[in-house]
């Protein structure tokens, strides 16, 4: 039996591991090349970035390609992983349980989580690592009583430099990226073909017969028995539109809104970002100074990288996205991002005031890299781990499937999701 998986990112990877295991014969096809981190010293680039000559957000891509920056609206930047680890690469190494709107569809992972728990045994980075303003703003949030917690990371401390830019790809290997499940199922036989996108499903009488994908530079039809499209929120979406297939307009992005304040030689980028989060309804804050924001974000760039101090918000947004057949995308912020936004950026100032940060406290770039919702599972979907609208053979599994946003780390949700269809996948064939 032979498989395709298309993207090498929680899900893909995940998935591939799985299939290859239980004696598939599997392809993997990944659009982007291989992932190198980024090794350039930044410090050249600081008298550009006062004088506002970096330009926008989207140059960036010339220097570090497997970052791409999407502008969905005036307002919003999505950014992906389109090389091989897909976002995992561009991760802060964050693993942790979400599962926001699964119970309404009666989808229980917990044996999921458990299982990858156990395997990439998250701890948190030690205090001794934290910078004294991120121990500070600990102790001013737990002084509010909103009871900061560590956050588990499949990070080895003994590893980590604690060089503050994980979304520019681990230098030293220490953070866990999907990677390492794809080179285990590689090393049981699985073939990986990178700088080949998908296209289109190749379909004939509802039965999936293989994929149109752009390989060594020409349109080539691979043949399969059962296709797993895990290319993300975007390019799963994408894809299926492509094939005339019916995707919901329902993307997410788990908004991210980094506010910046100054505390001279904070020095906050000496160390992992993320290391602590305190949990609400719609959102966390934790600490985290953000690069993009720091680089292209004009507001921000009278500061310099050592006295900027930066508490993130992570919002679970409203569904309301659309993927079109070119991977263009229109997403913005809502009414109700913005009302749920305001109460988290009360909480963020109170935060930095009581750990003694200096105002003025500026907004950063609204950005959202956690893309989900455009192939949602309902009720009816879960006993078979896929919607029911899918030609047979046709599978997904990343984070596409989860209904809802988050406000969280998505890695764990992804792969426990992509687990999950991957043995049902095995169960039926
Ligand atoms: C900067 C950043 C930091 C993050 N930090 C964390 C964190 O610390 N913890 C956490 O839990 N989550 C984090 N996330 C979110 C997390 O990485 C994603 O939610 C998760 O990786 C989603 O998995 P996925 O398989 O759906 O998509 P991805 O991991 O994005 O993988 C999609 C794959 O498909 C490939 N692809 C796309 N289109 C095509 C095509 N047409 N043909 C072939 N291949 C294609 C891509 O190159 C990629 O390999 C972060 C995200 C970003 C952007």
């Amino acid at each position: 039996m032979r498989a395709i998986v298309v993207g090498t990112g929680a899900g893909g990877a995940t998935a591939a591991r799985e299939l290859q295991s239980a004696g598939f014969e599997v392809c993997i096809l990944e659009s982007g090349s291989s992932f190198k981190p980024f090794t350039r010293n930044l410090s050249w680039s600081e008298p550009l970035r006062r004088l506002g000559l970096l330009g926008g957000e989207k140059n960036f891509r010339h220097l570090f390609p497997a970052m791409d920056i999407h502008r969905s609206s005036e307002d919003l930047v999505l950014v992906r992983g389109l090389t091989t680890g897909g976002s995992t690469v561009l991760s802060c190494g964050n693993l942790v349980r979400t599962d926001n709107g699964l119970k309404e569809i009666g989808l229980d992972l917990t044996p999921e989580f458990q299982e990858l728990e156990d395997e990439l045994n998250p701890i948190p980075i030690p205090e001794d690592k934290w910078r004294p303003l991120t121990r500070k703003m600990f102790q001013s949030a737990q002084d509010m009583g909103l009871d900061p917690k560590p956050t588990p990371k499949a990070v080895d401390p003994q590893r980590c430099t604690g060089c503050g830019l994980c979304e520019l790809g681990c230098r030293v290997a220490a953070r866990w990226d999907s990677r390492r499940f794809l080179k285990e199922a590689i090393n049981r036989g699985a073939i990986l073909h990178t700088r080949t996108p998908v296209k289109e499903i190749i379909v004939a009488h509802n039965m999936v017969k293989g994929v149109l994908a752009r390989y060594q530079g020409r349109k080539t039809i691979i043949k399969g028995d059962v296709v797993v499209l895990a290319a993300g929120g975007i390019g799963t979406a994408q894809i299926l539109k492509n094939s005339g297939l019916d995707v919901k307009d329902n993307l997410w992005a788990d908004i991210v809104l980094t506010l910046g304040g100054v505390s001279k030689g904070a020095h906050q980028l000496e160390e992992p970002p993320m290391v602590w989060y305190t949990k609400h309804e719609d959102f966390i804050l934790s600490p985290y100074l953000d690069v993009l924001s720091h680089f292209f974000h004009k507001p921000w760039r009278n500061v310099s990288i050592d006295d900027r101090v930066g508490l993130m918000i992570k919002l679970a947004d409203v569904e309301e996205g659309t993927v079109y057949a070119d991977g263009q995308v229109e997403k913005s912020l809502t009414s109700i991002d913005q009302i749920r936004l305001d109460q988290a950026i009360k909480y963020a100032s109170q935060v930095m005031d009581g750990a003694g940060v200096s105002r003025p406290f500026i907004q950063g770039m609204y950005n959202g890299g956690h893309l989900g919702g455009t192939v949602s599972l309902k009720k009816e979907d879960v006993k078979n781990m896929r919607p029911s609208w899918l030609p047979e053979g046709l599978w997904v599994a990343d984070l596409s499937l989860a209904p809802r946003s988050q406000g969280m780390p998505t890695i764990l949700l992804t792969a426990a999701l992509a687990l999950k269809v991957a043995r049902k996948i095995i169960a039926e064939n």
